[in-house]
């Protein structure tokens, strides 16, 4: 039978850990080196859900978002999206409305997670699990905390915004 390819964005502040998010799930590494881009467009793994094989293809921005710069060719097509951002970084925690505004102007609604990621560094937090959950609620997306550096949820994040492309 036929295979499902899904292309997954993510998006969401300089250095909150995408980059690392998609060579963890896709090549099981994590490394500490601070703005390595991956070289290539994407990364894709392939996963069973439901009975069906689905090829994910986990979209890296390369760095462009720090000046504002991501391309449609980036958005172009995507099926479901990952908006992230870091619990020690307050900036990114608020940028994440704009960011789902972003994807939405481009992409329409699709399958949306909000990922609260460095979880790992809980005692340095810079926010509330109250406020972000409130934020959740308010934007309508569910909420999966990992820690990509102790492979805490990542499989979960992608797993989720499979079966609810799945749903569609
Ligand atoms: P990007 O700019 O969003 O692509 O972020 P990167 O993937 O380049 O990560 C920025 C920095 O955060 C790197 O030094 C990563 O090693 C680190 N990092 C990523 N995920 C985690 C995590 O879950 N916990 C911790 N402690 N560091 C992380
Ligand atoms: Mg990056």
């Amino acid at each position: 039978d036929l295979e499902i390819a899904l292309k997954v964005v993510i998006v969401g502040n300089g250095a909150v850990g995408k980059s690392s998010m998609i060579q963890r799930y896709c090549r099981g590494t994590f490394t500490r080196d601070y703005k390595k881009t991956i070289g290539v467009d994407f990364l894709e793994r392939q996963i069973e859900c439901n009975g069906e094989d689905v090829r994910l293809m986990l979209w890296d921005t390369a760095g462009q978002e720090e000046f504002d710069a991501i391309t449609k060719a980036y958005y172009r097509g995507a099926q479901a999206c990952v908006l992230a951002f870091s619990t020690t970084d307050r900036d990114s925690f608020e940028a994440i409305h704009s960011w789902k505004i972003k994807v939405e102007d481009e992409c329409g609604k699709i399958p949306t997670v909000i990922v609260q990621n460095k979880i790992d560094l809980i005692e340095r937090s810079q926010v509330d699990p109250q406020e972000v959950d409130m934020l959740a609620r308010s934007l309508g997306c569910k909420l999966i905390c990992t820690s990509v550096k102790d492979d805490v949820n990542v499989n979960n994040v992608f797993r989720y915004l499979a079966t609810r492309c799945l749903m569609e």
